[in-house]
């Protein structure tokens, strides 16, 4: 069986402990790989690394950083089976949909490796005229990455196209669950010409030993962080005491809300995609379906029939649409939601139960009637179960829906245009899908607002989190 080093300074090797921990397939259960288990001595190498190069990183031609992003994506693109098996084998999700997340990922190189050659700037004159005042932006210094297990492609490349484009170096630390893409990733990199230092991989099974040296370092300027609101919090606070820039791309909860005239044919595909996408596990996925109560049980009997035909399988067979949950963890959060809904009064359409066998795979469920407080309203689902919650009228569509400490995105169906603009505005998230489930586009700024997150990553801002403003001012004489 393979082992999997830590990647510093360019080099690969084992971790100051020896010590290694296991990568299991969640569909079989069986242990894939064995990864470096990094500590606190492997952390401070890597951040010392980090620090070390940054100035001569930061002048590097923008072009030469281009080049590399560009290239990087060039050998995504020719890898997509290979980089789509790796996922499979670490994550679950089926084939098709690990090839769509390649793709979706490579796109950020494609998208950074743009926006490095059109970092701006500004000059302006002060009111009274007597002083001018340019605006220059550089790279904000060393970052920490911490990235989750749902999307252990496209999560690293978020974060890692911008910061080589600006001018960034790293340390990076991926999810244990999902290590194995990273390093692939990380590979990649280095072949596509990003020099050696820029990009330090560390490896763990305890994320607390190697993210808390790097946050108090004194070294790390910035960092970025994908993953659930309570850690997220944590290293906020952390990030507190050195100042650090931070961006948080947090958990969600979101309102898919179907209109009584909404086009219901393709409310009910949109909600597919909304919520299966990724079996479910996925920031975006819609957590609370708001129903005109009109077409409430049209609705739920279309959503039901289609949910039931998906094909549930391990993530490599043919045709495969939903795969394993990620965990026996997961898969218990998701029993304990449905049953939770249920004793309260929920109905189920189809599904309702973990499926028999091998792997952590549970039914593609539809629940109808779910009252307001059930435990799933207020908790990040993270599995293929579809809540259905009636509502009379629009302004208690949007209460329902801004009840939640979360606002990462919302989705609205509806054929009145007015009412899109109108709820698009009303809903308290960063992101509307209206009329579609999917709204992840490495054009397009993607984020939160209160509990979901700070800071936007993708279409022109997502380099600006990696930016500092420089301004200098200058007399006219
Ligand atoms: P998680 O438990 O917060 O873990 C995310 C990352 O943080 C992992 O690398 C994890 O390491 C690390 N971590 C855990 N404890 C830490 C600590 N004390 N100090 C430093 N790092 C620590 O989240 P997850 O379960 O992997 O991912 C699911 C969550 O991510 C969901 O809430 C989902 O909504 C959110 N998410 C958000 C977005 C977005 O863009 N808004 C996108 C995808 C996912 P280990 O792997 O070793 O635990």
């Amino acid at each position: 069986m393979t082992t999997h080093g830590l990647f510093i300074d360019g080099t690969w090797g084992p971790s100051a402990s020896g010590r290694t921990f296991a990568v299991e397939n969640p569909a079989t259960g069986e242990t894939i790989a064995m990864v470096a288990d990094g500590d606190g001595t492997d952390a401070r190498r890597a951040i010392e690394v980090a620090g070390a190069r940054q100035l001569d990183w930061s002048r590097s031609a923008p072009r030469e950083r281009g080049e590399i992003l560009r290239r990087t994506y060039e050998i995504i693109v020719d890898r997509t089976d290979e980089l789509a098996a790796l996922i499979t084998a670490e994550m679950g999700k089926p084939l098709a949909e690990a090839r769509g997340e390649v793709m979706y990922g490579a796109e950020f190189f494609r998208w950074f490796a743009e926006e490095a050659v059109r970092i701006g700037g500004d000059h302006t004159l002060s009111g009274d005229g007597r002083t001018r005042i340019l605006v220059t932006k550089g790279p904000v210094g060393p970052c920490v990455l911490v990235t989750p297990w749902n999307f252990p492609l496209a999560m690293g490349a978020r974060k890692i196209g911008p910061a080589v484009a600006a001018g960034c170096t790293m340390v990076f630390k991926p999810a244990e669950q999902t290590p194995l893409t990273s390093l692939a990733l990380t590979r990649i990199l280095t072949e596509a010409g990003l020099p050696a230092g820029v990009l330090n991989v560390v490896t763990t099974s305890g994320p607390g030993g190697v993210v808390g040296p790097w946050m108090r370092s004194g070294i790390a300027r910035k960092i970025s962080f994908t993953g659930s609101t309570d850690v997220g919090r944590l290293l906020l606070a952390q990030a507190a005491e050195n100042v650090m820039r931070s961006s948080m791309e947090l958990g969600g909860n979101a309102p898919f809300l179907v209109c009584e005239d909404a086009a219901l044919d393709r409310a009910v595909e949109g909600a597919v995609t909304a919520k299966m996408r990724n079996m479910g596990e996925a920031c975006t996925a819609a957590n609370r379906f708001f129903v005109h109560q009109s077409v409430a049980g049209e609705f739920s009997a279309k959503l039901g029939e289609r949910m039931s035909a998906l094909k549930v399988a391990d993530g490599t067979t043919r045709g495969a649409e939903v795969g394993p949950l990620i965990d026996r963890a997961g898969l218990e959060k998701v029993e304990r939601l449905v049953d939770d809904a249920v004793r309260r009064g929920a109905s189920v359409v189809v599904g309702g139960s973990r499926l028999s066998g091998h792997g952590y795979f549970y039914a593609p469920t539809v629940l109808a009637d779910v009252p307001t407080d059930a435990s799933l309203m207020s908790t990040e689902i993270f599995g293929p179960v579809a809540p259905i919650i009636p509502f009379d009228d629009e302004d208690e569509a949007v209460r329902l829906a801004n009840d939640t400490d979360w606002g990462l995105v919302g989705y609205v169906f509806t054929t009145d245009l007015d009412r899109a603009f109108r709820l698009g505005e009303a809903l308290d998230v960063g992101m509307v899908g209206v009329n579609t489930g999917l709204v992840s586009n490495p054009a397009a700024p993607f984020g939160g607002v209160k509990h979901s997150g700070l800071g936007r990553e993708g279409g022109r801002a997502g380099i600006e989190e990696y930016l500092e403003s420089k301004y200098l001012a200058m007399p006219r004489s």
